[in-house]
C-alpha cells in the first residue's frame, strides 16, 4: 500500500518569504505569482493555487513545492510535514480538515530584512546592516538591495490585521529581526487591547537582543509565547559570527527570561558549521543556566559552502568526529559521518575571515586557529 504523505499545512497555514512571496509552510517553495501585497487573502487562501496543493494531497501527491519533505522522507529523515501533522493533533485537537478553513489557522510572517546584525552566515537579503559589505564578497554577488524586502513597511496585507489577526491560533514572526518591526508590535499591542492575545500561541525566530521587561510583560498575555533564539557559541565566538551582537548584554536578555512567566518558553538555535563546531557544549550549558527548554536545536550550516564542516583541516575533522561520534544527539551524530576535508573550501574559507578583519576590524584568528593546523 503507498504510504500515506498527507500533510495538513496548506489546510491550515500562510506563510510568506521575507520578500512578502506566498507559501504553504517555511519550508514549501513559493506559490505561482501570489504576493500578500498584490493579492488579497481571499484570493490567496481561496485561490486556484492552494486548492490545487489540497486535492494533491487529498489524492496522496507530492506536490512540486513540498521538494524538500520528500527528500528528506525518501532519506528516512525527519521532515515538516510530520512536525506540521503533529502540531495540528497536538494543539488543535481534532481530526486534519479536509478543505479550506475560512481563514488561516496559522500565519508565518517573515517581515523582511530589517535587522541589527551581520552575521557571517547571512546575506542582504535576509539583514540590511549586510548592504555596506556585500558587495565586497563573490558569493554574495547575486544578491542586491531589494525593494521587495520591505514589504512589511508599505503592506497592506499587514495595515489591515484587524481583518484577520483575530481568526488565527498561531502567530509566527521572523525576519530580519521581527522585534524591530513596528507592525509586528501594532499587532501585538492589538491583540492584548481586545482581549484575544489569551487564545493565540505566538511563535518567533529573533536574535534576542532586543528582549526586555516589557516585550515580557505584553507576552505574559498569551496563550503560549514560544521562542527560538540564535546564538552561535561562547562571548568571542558569537560575537565574531554574529557581529556586532554584544555577548554579555545577550546573556542578561537569558537571565531576564529564565525569570519570566511560565507561558513564555525559550529554546536556543545553533546554526553548526566549521566556526563553531567547538562551541556546543558552551550553548548546552547556557541553556542549562537559563533553565530553557528543549536544551539546544541544531541547524547545519550549508551555505555559504565554505563555512560547513568539511572546510576543516582533516585532523580537525578526526578530532570532531572522536569528540561526537556517542553524543546523545542524532542530528550532531549524523552530522560528522564520512568527513572529508576539502582544501579548496579552506582556502576560501581564510580568505572571507582576512576579508571580514579587515572591513569589521576584527581578528579571527584568535577565535579560529585551528583552521591554520596542518
Ligand atoms: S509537505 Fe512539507 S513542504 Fe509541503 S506543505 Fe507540508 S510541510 Fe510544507
Amino acid at each position: 500500500m503507498d504510504k500515506n504523505i498527507f500533510c495538513v499545512a496548506p489546510f491550515i497555514n500562510l506563510s510568506t518569504t521575507n520578500k512578502g512571496k506566498v507559501r504553504l509552510c517555511c519550508q514549501s517553495k513559493t506559490l505561482d505569482g501570489l504576493h500578500v501585497n498584490k493579492n488579497s487573502l481571499d484570493e490567496i487562501w481561496h485561490g486556484k493555487e492552494y486548492q490545487r496543493v489540497r486535492e494533491q494531497f487529498l489524492n496522496n501527491e507530492w506536490p512540486d513545492e513540498c521538494v524538500t519533505c520528500k527528500r528528506n522522507e525518501d532519506k528516512n529523515i525527519p521532515s515538516r510535514r510530520d512536525f506540521e501533522n503533529k502540531k495540528w493533533i497536538d494543539i488543535a485537537q481534532e481530526p486534519y480538515p479536509t478543505s479550506a478553513m475560512d481563514f488561516p489557522w496559522e500565519v508565518d510572517l517573515r517581515l523582511g530584512n530589517l535587522c541589527n546584525l551581520k552575521c557571517v552566515m547571512c546575506t542582504p537579503d535576509n539583514s540590511n546592516t549586510w548592504y555596506d559589505e556585500f558587495e565586497h564578497f563573490s558569493h554574495l554577488r547575486l544578491f542586491k538591495k531589494d525593494e521587495n524586502v520591505r514589504w512589511p513597511v508599505h503592506s497592506s496585507f499587514l495595515d489591515n490585521y484587524q481583518e484577520w489577526v483575530s481568526k488565527v491560533k498561531i502567530l509566527y514572526f521572523s525576519g530580519g529581526e521581527p522585534l524591530l518591526i513596528k507592525k509586528h508590535r501594532q499587532i501585538i499591542e492589538f491583540l492584548i487591547e481586545k482581549d484575544l492575545a489569551k487564545n493565540i500561541i505566538l511563535w518567533y525566530d529573533t536574535n534576542g537582543t532586543y528582549i526586555d521587561q516589557e516585550w515580557i510583560d505584553m507576552w505574559a498575555c498569551f496563550e503560549e509565547v514560544n521562542l527560538s533564539l540564535s546564538i552561535d557559541g561562547s562571548k568571542a565566538v558569537n560575537e565574531y559570527i554574529r557581529h556586532p551582537i554584544n555577548h554579555d548584554s545577550l546573556l542578561e536578555k537569558y537571565k531576564l527570561l529564565s525569570t519570566s512567566p511560565s507561558n513564555i518558553k525559550a529554546t536556543l538555535q545553533m546554526a553548526v558549521g566549521a566556526l563553531n563546531i567547538f562551541e556546543i557544549e558552551y550553548v548546552r550549558e547556557y541553556a542549562r543556566l537559563f533553565n530553557f527548554n528543549n536544551n539546544l536545536n541544531i541547524s547545519i550550516v550549508h551555505w555559504p559552502e565554505f563555512m560547513s564542516l568539511d572546510a576543516l583541516p582533516q585532523s580537525i575533522l578526526d578530532q570532531v568526529t572522536s569528540m561526537y561520534k556517542n553524543d546523545h544527539s542524532d542530528r550532531i551524530r549524523n552530522m560528522i559521518i564520512n568527513l572529508k576535508h576539502n582544501p579548496l573550501k579552506l582556502k576560501e574559507l581564510k580568505d572571507y575571515l582576512e576579508k571580514i578583519d579587515q572591513l569589521r576590524n576584527l581578528e579571527h584568528k584568535k577565535c579560529f586557529e585551528y583552521l591554520y593546523r596542518d
